[in-house]
């Protein structure tokens, strides 16, 4: 049965599909009957209405998975592995398809940055597929008198939350996860990137028991608010903006649930004297996320650049982003997109205007590049002269919005870089390997790349340190740590 309709929502026939959510197995409209429009946000057009679910779906879903747990908790890992790997599969079938939703409903372009987004996610359900026999216990040396070993035991019902900018592979990062340990699981949606991750769950309901995955749809406090004081929720997994990830802690450490916290950025990108050039350019770039117009959690949005080279570099910055296409997402030629809705590109226009008011000097980009269409478009841009405690400099942007500030000393370089209530990722490029180790170091942060800009890769272990989150995980050991309890048992001989 096909529930979501790509070609209607792609095609934009002037009818406005309605999209259902999925609840034990079933696809059906919320219990109130009330629905949220999703907007493209490059055409600025309504392309389906999803349910706008509150309490009730809620606790439908709960018991849903709460029901499934009793069977998918006890299968053999290795079966379960098999599942995923099937899913794995499916999506890799119709990458194409959820890439487009994907790409009209984030801006994301489809070339750059959604059929990417849809490759990863094949790849992490036949990682976390193949993995599943990892989840071993230990035993333990006491002597011929006593058998003393630990099994690892899943927690049962896991409530996730998702933020939009990356919504298909940040939902797969959960599912994947969380049902390999042999959880089940209820999602919730971004209310502005609904439609790739319901696709998923479309293909991935034809193969899993029903139950296993709900996904919902609706608001962070008519959804999100309810999951969180949920009873039968025996842990959260949360990928958002720092602010609600604290209400998130707090729901958490009320009940008393285990909670992983995957939160906002800062990330400082620190070019050393040795690495004036193209490839530290395009290492730049990518790890300013401009592609997926600044909308990262990861973004190296703080650019230290050392004075020797400050003019010259930017000089090569300025000419390769100049060569950035901003367009509709669709569109082939397209290297960027769009913003993800107007709310989020009047933030951004706040922050440029905010810092060139205060005395910031755009060195490219801005509000003044025309760009291609009607929609949220935001040129790259660069701003330098800002002070390390305006809000450009502090806040994060989520906006294709680089700041760039001159360093001379290394120790300061690394005091001003590690100056943030976030310590999510950091950026060394540098062609002294000693310089480059030394640097990484000293970052405060979970995850710092020398000479790359790319993005996670399955199996490394991810996350953030001071307010950028809580909890790893990404690694086999992260997703056995987050998602099992262990269990010791002692048993006389
Ligand atoms: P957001 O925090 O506004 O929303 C995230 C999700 O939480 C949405 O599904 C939303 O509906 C829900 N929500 C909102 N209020 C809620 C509440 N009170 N209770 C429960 N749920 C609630 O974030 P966003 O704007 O969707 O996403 C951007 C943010 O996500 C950025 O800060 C970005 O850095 C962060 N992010 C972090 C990572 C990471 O891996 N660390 C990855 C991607 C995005």
């Amino acid at each position: 049965m096909t529930v979501i309709n790509s070609e209607q929502i792609l095609i934009e026939t002037g009818s406005v599909p309605q999209v259902h959510q999925l609840i034990g197995g079933v696809w059906g409209p919320s219990d109130n009957g009330q629905w949220l429009p999703v907007e493209n946000p490059a055409r600025r057009t309504t392309i389906a209405y999803i349910p706008e679910s509150g309490e009730s779906d809620v606790n439908r879903a709960v018991d849903a998975a709460a029901e499934a747990f009793k069977s998918w908790g006890v299968l053999p890992p290795r079966e379960r592995g098999r599942l995923l790997m099937a899913i794995g599969d499916k999506i890799a079938e119709h990458q194409e398809e959820i890439a487009r939703l994907v790409a009209s409903e984030t801006g994301n372009a489809l070339r750059t940055q959604a059929r990417g987004e849809v490759a990863s996610s094949a790849d992490v359900f036949r990682f976390y597929g193949e993995a599943a026999f990892q989840q071993k216990g230990e035993t333990f040396p006491f002597g011929e008198n006593l058998l003393s070993y630990t099994v690892r035991e899943p927690l049962g019902v896991v409530g996730g939350i998702v933020p939009w900018n990356a919504p298909v592979i940040l939902s797969t990062m959960k599912i994947a996860m969380a049902l390999i340990t042999g959880n089940t699981l209820v999602l919730k949606t971004a209310e502005l990137a609904p439609l790739g991750v319901l696709k998923l769950a479309e293909l991935a309901n034809d193969i899993l028991p029903a139950g296993v995955l709900n996904v919902l749809t609706g608001t962070g406090q008519d959804v999100g608010g309810p999951m969180c004081r949920h009873p039968k929720i025996a842990k959260l997994t949360f990928t958002g903006s720092t602010g609600v990830g604290k209400e998130i802690l707090a729901a958490a450490a009320d009940r008393v649930v285990p909670v992983t916290l995957e939160l906002g950025g800062k990330s400082p990108a620190i070019v050393f004297p040795d690495s004036d050039d193209l490839s530290a350019v395009q290492g730049v770039i990518a790890a300013m996320r401009f592609t997926r117009q600044g909308q990262s959690c990861t973004a190296g949005s703080r650019l230290y650049l050392h004075r020797d080279i400050f003019d010259s570099f930017l000089e090569k910055l300025t000419a390769e982003l100049a060569k950035l296409k901003i367009g509709d997402p669709l569109d082939e030629a397209s290297d960027m997109g769009a913003i993800v809705s107007g709310k989020q590109y009047d933030t951004v226009i706040r922050y440029i205007n905010g810092a060139l008011d205060q005395g910031g000097r755009l060195v490219t980009g801005g509000i003044e590049r025309p760009v291609d269409g009607d929609g949220y478009f935001v040129a790259p841009t660069v701003i330098s002269g800002a002070g390390e405690d305006w809000a450009v400099t502090r806040e994060e942007v989520f906006g294709p919005v680089l700041v760039v500030i001159p360093w001379d000393n290394e120790d300061e370089v690394i005091e001003a870089a590690n100056n943030s209530h976030y310590g999510l990722a950091g950026y060394v490029f540098s062609k002294d390997i000693s310089t480059a180790i030394r640097t990484a170091n000293r970052l405060e942060v979970g995850w710092v790349q020398i000479n790359r800009g790319g993005g996670q890769l399955p199996g490394m272990s991810y996350g953030g340190n001071k307010q950028s989150g809580l909890g790893r995980e990404y690694s086999i050991e992260g997703a056995l740590e987050s998602f099992t309890n262990v269990k010791n048992i002692t048993i006389a001989i």
